[in-house]
């Protein structure tokens, strides 16, 4: 099991640990802890390097396998063996870039559920881009400035992100949990855990996020598309 340290420091660029297991086939190392962001919840995964004994490998892709952390390293040197320390470090200009944007769709979230009453139903991302599925039947065209105005207003709010590991019990009670279908959440799962933007938006959240929406900076509708009479994508980018 490794601990995921990226769930409560967004912040951690690098970290030391212990090879737990080495995988020769697919040249993946598992580890005690880690600040990878393995993907998932439409963010994609880190990259960096892991460095061990002096010589330091590139992470190509970190992926999440039961309860550990795949680090699939690049490169052909021989891998390192189970119980040697290292020290891992973030490509931090890429995984900063992927926070603002993750906070960025968030406040896209909150805006449009509080001014328009739609709720989300997929989205993606990556650095500095992305979009979000809508069930929005009276999107239009003439709303992309609207939407724009008022998210741009929530970024220079500089609305706090508070990020909390709940009870399954407690976080079962809290009602915007329950209207972004928190019950979809497996059986198993003992702690949700919850992102909020004070003010704007709260939900069920594995990613990482800034701590304050001014780091998201300017963000711009780029594009919106009809999926249907009800399905809406609006696409933003951020500078
Ligand atoms: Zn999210």
């Amino acid at each position: 099991m490794t601990e995921l340290l990226y769930q409560t420091d967004s912040y951690l660029k690098q970290f030391d640990a212990t090879i737990t297991s080495v995988l020769m086939t697919e040249r993946a190392i598992l580890l005690d802890r880690t600040a990878f962001y393995p993907g998932g919840g439409g963010q994609p995964c880190d990259f960096g390097t892991l460095t061990i004994e002096g010589t330091t490998y590139p992470v190509e892709k970190v992926k999440k396998q039961g309860e550990d952390v795949l680090h699939f390293l690049g490169g052909d040197l021989p891998l390192p063996s189970v119980g040697t320390a290292m020290r891992g470090t973030l490509d931090w200009a890429r995984r900063y870039e992927l926070m603002r944007t993750h906070t960025a769709l968030h406040v896209l979230c909150g805006t449009i559920f509080r001014d328009y009453g739609a709720h989300v139903t997929g989205g993606d991302m990556q650095p500095l881009k992305g979009r979000l599925d809508f069930e929005f039947e009276t999107m239009r065209g003439e709303l992309v400035r609207e939407i724009e105005v008022a998210i741009n207003k929530e970024v220079a709010q500089s609305r706090e992100i508070r990020v909390k590991i709940l009870p399954r019990d407690e976080a079962f009670q809290i009602p915007d949990l329950i209207r972004t279908k928190i019950n979809l959440l497996p059986e198993g799962i003992l702690h949700v855990r919850t992102v909020e933007i004070v003010g704007l938006d709260l939900q069920a959240d594995g990613g990482t996020h800034v701590h304050n929406t001014s780091e998201v900076g300017k963000i711009r509708v780029a594009d919106y598309k009809s999926k249907g009479a009800i399905n809406k994508r609006i696409y933003i980018e951020l500078e």
